[in-house]
């Protein structure tokens, strides 16, 4: 049986359960929300009053050199670079994932010249597709090409200059073969771009490993760099010297303050920094991501696994008005589990009034997402169990709990 009790002693074998102090935990309440906003780490605020009482009140511009907002993207991006299995200086952190990822597919088909297909999937995050729609706009004869991620292998072919994809599916947390696909691309001469916002922090990711070219992600979701954290992008060595900017700023310049009238590309991944960047945002991303130099990343994959099982089985035995849609198998499951019900909205709004926020995606997707760091056995256990009352009372079918919000 499972039970509380059991759970509990889970918590206190757990060996990654000592960074859930680290983190801020609203009363009463259970965050199953980190695959979208990750909580608050509790070393942030200090960090951030010393940035605006001394580095900005007192250091003012010599701040960019005394307090090293200068070097902040490398430096942070060094940090990102080992939870995602690259080298430090393979990654920036730096602008969102949105404009990163323009960046890089703009910089892809520059590698590609002659190749005019960039090829996805249609159930990628709603943004990547939108960003690549408007790069293939503003490039006469260029072409963005939707296959199922299934057969993404099979339609690889001399007119595809770049296969950009998620790691991880952010409606269903279905993890996408990334060495498959990478060797696919590779063997048709395509370039291989991942978006890691779903994996990095959740599941053990290897992109030198699988000769990913290029990559970008998020800052917080399971990094947990606050609301609007600076996103990070990934250029594999070997290419940095042949990728151009697209948007080619100052901070990607080769001497920023010699302020010449020409551009000339800085060596290395700074070289796809383009303007200033916010030191306020990158000192709570910098802050969150220290507390990750401790964590074992093998027991991320080993935690995850077990805490989204447990889930899973409590809402299978308890729900079953409640159908699964996440992959049963925990080795092709990331760190979030998603149910699907036809009033889902005003299921998840009951639930939210009953102390367990996840979130809904359309049409009737219940989504729940369990971050290793500070969520523990504990906690999937007293959610599954408001879960169930939840749907046993039918409380959902309040007037109350189908009004639509903004952000769902
Ligand atoms: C969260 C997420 C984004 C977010 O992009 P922003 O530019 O930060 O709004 C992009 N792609 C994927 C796959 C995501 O999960």
């Amino acid at each position: 049986v499972i039970d509380r009790p059991t759970c509990l002693a889970r918590d206190l074998a757990d060996p990654l359960a000592r960074f859930r102090p680290l983190f801020h935990h609203p009363p009463d309440l259970i965050y199953l929300e980190g695959n979208s906003l990750g909580m608050m780490p509790k070393a942030v605020p200090a960090r951030l009053d010393a940035l605006v009482s001394r580095e900005w009140a007192d250091g003012l511009i010599r701040s960019w050199n005394d307090a090293g907002w200068w070097d902040m993207p490398l430096r942070i991006g060094a940090k990102i670079a080992r939870l995602i299995g690259a080298h430090p200086d393979e990654v920036a952190a730096t602008d969102s994932t949105s404009v990163n990822l323009f960046k890089l597919l703009a910089a892809a088909t520059q590698l590609r010249p002659g190749r005019r297909v960039i090829l996805t999937d249609p159930d990628n995050f709603p943004t990547d597709l939108y960003i690549a729609d408007g790069l293939v706009n503003l490039l006469p004869g260029y072409e963005l090409r939707l296959r199922p991620v299934t057969e993404i292998a099979a339609s690889l072919d001399e007119t595809i200059a770049v296969v950009t994809l998620s790691h991880v599916d952010y409606k269903t947390a279905a993890i996408h073969d990334m060495p498959a696909i990478t060797r696919a691309a590779h063997a048709a001469g395509a370039l291989a771009l991942w978006d890691l916002s779903h994996s990095a922090g959740a599941v053990s990711v290897g992109l030198a490993a699988a000769g990913a070219d290029l990559a970008v992600g998020c800052g917080y979701k399971y990094l947990n760099g606050g609301p609007g954290a600076p996103a990070y992008l990934y250029v594999r060595r070997d290419h940095q010297e042949k990728i151009r900017a697209p948007i080619s700023g100052w901070w990607g310049h080769a001497e920023p303050f010699a302020f010449l009238p020409r551009y000339a590309p800085a060596p290395g991944i700074a070289r796809m920094l383009c303007g200033t960047q916010s030191p306020l945002a990158m000192a709570a991303l910098d802050t969150a991501l220290d507390l990750w130099a401790d964590v074992d990343l093998a027991l991320l994959d080993v935690k995850r696994a077990a805490l989204t099982d447990l889930f899973i089985t409590l809402v299978e035995r308890d729900c079953p008005d409640l159908r699964l849609a996440s992959p049963r198998d925990p080795a092709a499951r990331a760190s979030h589990v998603s149910f699907r019900h036809e009033d889902g909205y005003a299921v998840m709004q009951a639930l939210r009034a009953a102390g367990v926020i996840g979130d809904f995606r359309s049409p009737d997707l219940l989504r729940f997402g369990f971050t290793p760091l500070y969520i523990g056995y504990v906690d999937v256990f007293d959610a599954a169990t408001r879960l169930a009352l939840v749907m046993r009372e039918e409380g959902y079918r309040r007037a109350e709990f189908r009004r639509p919000a903004r952000v769902t």
